[in-house]
Formats: structure tokens, C-alpha cells, sequence
């Protein structure tokens, strides 16, 4: 299954990512992961990309396509891939469909995750994220058993530098300015799915697992 996660900040791609990529045996490929290791490794590309994350703009598409390009021709992504936060522009999206043409493979599906605007701020800044193992927790939606403690690895839990009030407002704005049109891009090529995003973490895990099996 070749299918992206659409969706605001906040919304819950990484969270239900989680679930889809066990449930289909795919690979997970995140481009807000990437660009986080790359900058705690300290490259070239994390360099360029925090100046960007850091104040809630997009990374530009010269720097992100390339790098979805690549991770695409790995071979884990044979059989599918599930892509989150990638595409984000139109520009993206256009490179992603020429990228899978010419591997003769094309998208079956994009899951959209609809989440209000009020909710996403409370969502994005009690976001917490293991240090180590990289689960993410939210403080009152998603509680660790122990607080600041990783229930998988005993890691600390860590705020995101660019889940702050103000940073999650900017990419809330960008996301409408420069994402949003990709519904309508997807929805004219039938193939999306609005999943509501608004119920509980499981229940929508178990809508959005529904919808792809019955499709
Ligand atoms: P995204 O990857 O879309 O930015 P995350 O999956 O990281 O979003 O979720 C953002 C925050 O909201 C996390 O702290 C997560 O635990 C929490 N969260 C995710 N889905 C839900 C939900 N359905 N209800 C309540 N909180 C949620
Ligand atoms: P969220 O799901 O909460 O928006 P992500 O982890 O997906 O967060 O992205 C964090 C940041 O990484 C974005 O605000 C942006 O700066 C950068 N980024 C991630 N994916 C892309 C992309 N496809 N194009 C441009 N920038 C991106
Ligand atoms: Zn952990």
C-alpha cells in the first residue's frame, strides 16, 4: 500500500502512523523525523533545515524533495510506503506523482486527518516526545505512567523546541496557506479519505485501519 498522511499539526499523523505502518507491515517515513535526526546529528541539511523548523516555516522544496526522491528508491519501499507530513506543497506533491511515475508505481490512497483549529494548539504544545525512542505522549490525551518518563524506554520526555504557542500558531497559518490546497489536489484525483480526527486515539486508529482494508 503506497498512501500519505495528510493533516494539520497536531492532528496525529505521527501518533496513527504508528498503528498503520504495524497494521500493513510498511515503512514509516516522516520528513519532520528526518530533518530532527539530521539536525541532532548536526549536517548539512539539519543546519539548513532549523532555521526554518525553528520558526515554524516550511523546509524549501529543493532540500525536502531530493530527500523523499532517495528514501523512495530504498528498497523497504518495494511493497509501500506511508508517507507523513510529505507532501505539504503543491510543488511536492507534483515531484512525488512524476518520482512514482517513473518507478511505474503510483499513490492508492491519502488519509486526511480533520482536526478543528481550536484543538490543534492544546494538542501540539502537551506534546511530549521520548528522547531516545522517539514515542511520542501528550500530557493530558496521552499521559505517560510516570511523568516525563518514557513508558517504553525509561527516556526522558522533552518538549519540542517548535511546539511553543506562538511557533504551533505560524505553522498553523502555513499550514492553511501552503498544505490545505492539497485536499482539493487529492480529492480531484479521488483518492482521498477524511478520517475525524477529533475522536479518541483509538478510535480513530480503528477508523482509519477500517477504511483502508475496505478499500
Ligand atoms: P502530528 O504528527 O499530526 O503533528 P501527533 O501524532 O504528534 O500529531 O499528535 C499531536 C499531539 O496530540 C500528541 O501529543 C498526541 O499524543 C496527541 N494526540 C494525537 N491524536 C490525538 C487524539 N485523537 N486525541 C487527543 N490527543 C491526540
Ligand atoms: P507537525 O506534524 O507537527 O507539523 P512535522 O514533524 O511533520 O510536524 O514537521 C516539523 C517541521 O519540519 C515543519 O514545521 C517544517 O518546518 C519541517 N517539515 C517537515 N516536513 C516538511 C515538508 N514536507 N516540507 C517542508 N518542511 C517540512
Ligand atoms: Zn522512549
Amino acid at each position: 500500500m503506497r498512501t500519505i498522511l495528510l493533516g494539520p499539526p497536531g492532528a496525529g499523523k505521527g501518533t496513527q502512523a504508528e498503528t498503520i505502518v504495524n497494521e500493513f507491515s510498511i515503512p514509516h517515513i516522516s520528513t519532520g523525523d528526518i530533518f530532527r535526526s539530521n539536525i541532532k546529528e548536526g549536517t548539512t541539511l539539519g543546519k539548513k533545515a532549523k532555521e526554518y523548523m525553528d520558526q515554524g516555516l516550511l523546509v524549501p522544496d529543493e532540500l525536502t524533495i531530493e530527500l523523499v526522491k532517495d528514501r523512495l528508491l530504498q528498497d523497504d519501499c518495494k511493497n509501500g510506503f506511508l508517507l507523513d507530513g510529505f507532501p505539504r506543497t503543491i510543488a511536492q506533491a507534483d515531484a512525488l506523482e512524476d518520482a512514482l511515475k517513473s518507478m511505474n508505481q503510483s499513490l492508492d490512497c491519502v488519509i486526511n486527518i480533520v482536526v478543528s483549529a481550536e484543538l490543534l494548539i492544546e494538542r501540539a504544545v502537551g506534546r511530549r516526545v521520548c528522547k531516545d525512542c522517539g514515542q511520542t505522549y501528550h500530557v493530558k490525551f496521552n499521559p505517560s505512567s510516570k511523568e516525563g518518563i518514557c513508558d517504553k524506554c525509561g527516556g526522558e520526555l522533552l518538549q519540542r523546541k517548535d511546539d511553543t504557542e506562538e511557533t504551533v500558531s505560524k505553522r498553523i497559518s502555513v499550514y492553511q496557506e501552503q498544505t490545505e490546497p492539497l485536499i482539493e489536489y487529492y480529492t480531484n484525483k479521488g483518492i482521498i479519505i477524511n478520517i475525524d480526527g477529533e475522536k479518541p486515539i483509538d478510535e480513530v486508529s480503528r477508523d482509519i485501519v477500517a477504511s483502508l482494508r475496505s478499500r
